[in-house]
């Protein structure tokens, strides 16, 4: 019993000791507002000296900003990339500095926050920087045409030939309602075209993207103004990366 009581006892300042640690944690302003080791708590966490702009990092573009055009042009991209991708990234850094997240891979912020109405905002940003990562692999220059053939055999095998799944993507594109994301994915062994609205991801339903587009109209605006259905069909069939499709099949 007194061994029990002393578990108990140590159970319970551990627990409150936790609370208090992670209370302190989330409402810490932002990292840049302090000196770089004001982070460092009892955690020891990795996030300790963490610099002020965060563990979080915009990838490199896989092309120039200039590789798309003219189906995407430079000035897309620019804003697309360097402004609107690097925006999410900064929110992703200013949402998690000084917070045991800050330590943890991308995924698992998508996954722990999503579902949680208390973390949308980050969970908001955290999914889209994923989304734009995968959303620029899915492309490059002189892409669509024929998939290669192991990919075309699952492409015949899901949707009865490569042209029907281009005018699946195609149907999604122009579906969506406002902001979102069409994405070929895996779901278990068969393929699928699905949407998702806003920032949502398909790696949160079990879901193993393939490819996507992005139908924010921040992706096409400058180029196609509301022709979303043109960027679409554009992008499908000059700028999809089928390789990158297949390397995700694993
Ligand atoms: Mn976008």
């Amino acid at each position: 019993m007194s061994n029990r009581r002393e578990f108990l006892s140590l159970a319970t300042t551990l627990a409150t000791t936790l609370a208090g640690t992670l209370t302190a944690g989330l409402l810490s302003p932002p990292a840049q507002a302090q000196p770089a080791t004001a982070t460092t708590t009892a955690t020891a966490t990795p996030v300790a000296g963490t610099p002020a702009v965060g563990p979080f990092a915009l990838p490199p573009l896989p092309y120039a900003d200039t590789a798309l055009a003219p189906v995407i042009s430079a000035q897309t991209v620019g804003f697309h990339y360097h402004k609107h991708h690097q925006g999410y990234v900064d929110t992703v850094n200013r949402l998690t500095a000084g917070t045991a997240m800050a330590a943890q891979p991308l995924e698992t912020v998508i996954r722990t926050t999503t579902s949680d109405p208390a973390q949308a905002a980050l969970f908001n940003a955290a999914a889209q920087v994923w989304n734009h990562s995968f959303y620029w692999n899915s492309l490059r220059p002189d892409g669509g045409g024929t998939p290669p053939l192991a990919l075309k055999t699952r492409l015949d095998s899901a949707f009865g030939s490569v042209d029907a799944c281009r005018k699946a993507l195609l149907a999604a594109a122009t579906a969506q309602f406002g902001s979102g994301w069409v994405w070929l994915v895996a779901d278990g062994d068969q393929l699928r075209v699905i949407r998702t609205p806003n920032a949502e991801t398909p790696l949160t339903q079990g879901l193993k993207p393939l490819l996507t587009l992005d139908v924010w109209e921040h992706a096409y605006y400058l180029d196609y103004q509301n022709r979303r259905a043109d960027y679409a069909a554009a992008v499908i069939d000059r700028l999809l990366n089928w390789e990158f499709a297949l390397s995700q099949l694993g």
